[in-house]
């Protein structure tokens, strides 16, 4: 193995940067060369690559969003674009590539390695937090950490008008961010697309509380979770409560990463050289409690990740 190529995929997150110079700086002190795909699939379909020293991912530890730029690239998902993205690499003499990015990316990533053969590493870098495998991914500390700094300023609000409030973060699909987010900021409910909920149980649950003494609520949803302005309409109609809703959306995809973040960015960037130095060919990195781990490249898309279920309910418990 002479030269690795590294790619940022699908939604961009505050932690790539520190994981494309971990991969960058990791390659150089072992030899290898390191070619950079600007702007995903779509950059590497159009052959736009350039090549990545060591002084060239100087300061960006620190910094949001990726030196890369990323896309979302439908072409990729064809057989034509697969090969022109197989062409590109061939072209540039990449022995590896490390994909950085989510589950669709690693789909991505295993049609490459179906056509070309050549290894593919995945380094999970998602908000979602729903690749299989791995505990978490790099930057969902970051997500959830910046959702409580708004949250938390929320909850002034909304304790000092007596209001409801639904917060909607990021989500279509999964709620692993809107778990963790509810959980620690001690949300009244968490409304995720894989638990069943109805408004009727939420407003009689809200007038309990009142009735105890509760005179502010934080409902935190993911926006897969249902139509949040519908619910908060809901609400309003049977409580008669004040409620109002803040959207966090793509707030929770910048700025700079927490020291989590940062510190698994650098891990999981190593590692992802080592594991193509070792010979592996389809493998993501991951981290089960402490330790870094790997992981099949495809059954990190396939395999379903299940949410915690006994967090959910102690949540339940805590916001009694
Ligand atoms: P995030 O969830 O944070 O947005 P992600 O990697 O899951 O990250 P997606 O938009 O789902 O984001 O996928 C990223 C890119 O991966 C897509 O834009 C597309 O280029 C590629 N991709 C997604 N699904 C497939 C697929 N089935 N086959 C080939 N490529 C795919």
């Amino acid at each position: 193995m002479e030269k690795i190529g590294v790619v940022t995929a699908g939604g961009d997150a505050p932690w790539m940067n520190a994981a494309i110079r971990s991969i960058v700086r990791t390659a150089i002190f072992n030899g290898l060369k390191v070619v950079g795909v600007e702007r995903g699939y779509a950059g590497l379909i159009e052959g736009k690559t350039r090549p990545l020293d060591a002084r060239s991912v100087s300061g960006i530890i620190n910094r949001g969003g990726t030196v890369l730029k990323t896309a979302r690239c439908k072409e990729i998902k064809t057989e034509e674009g697969i090969r022109k993205a197989v062409e590109t690499l061939k072209a540039n003499k990449i022995d590896g590539l490390i994909v950085i990015g989510g589950d669709g990316s690693f789909r991505g990533a295993s049609e490459i390695y179906k056509v070309s053969g050549i290894p593919v590493i995945g380094v999970p870098a998602t908000i979602d937090n729903d690749v299989a495998g791995t505990d978490t991914t790099i930057g969902f500390d970051t997500a959830v950490n910046t959702a409580l700094f708004t949250i938390d300023r929320i909850r002034d609000t909304a304790t000092s008008h007596e209001r409801v409030f639904v917060v909607e973060v990021m989500g279509r699909k999964r709620g692993f961010l809107a778990l963790a987010v509810g959980f620690a900021e001690g949300a009244e409910f968490i409304l995720i697309p894989e638990i069943k909920f109805d408004t009727e149980t939420i407003c009689r649950k809200l007038k309990q509380g009142r009735r105890k003494g509760k005179t502010s609520e934080i409902i935190v949803m993911a926006e897969g979770a249902g139509d949040s302005s519908q619910i908060v309409r809901e609400i309003k109609e049977k409580t008669g409560y004040d409620v109002r809703l803040t959207v966090l959306g793509h707030a929770l995809r910048g700025g700079p990463p927490t020291a989590q973040s940062r510190i698994l960015a650098n891990k999981f960037g190593a590692y992802a050289v080592k594991l193509l130095l070792k010979g592996a060919k389809r493998r993501i990195t991951g981290i089960k409690g402490e330790k870094i781990v790997s992981i099949d490249l495809e059954y990190s898309w396939q395999q379903k990740k299940e949410i915690n279920e006994k967090v959910y309910h102690l949540s339940e418990i805590l916001s009694l």
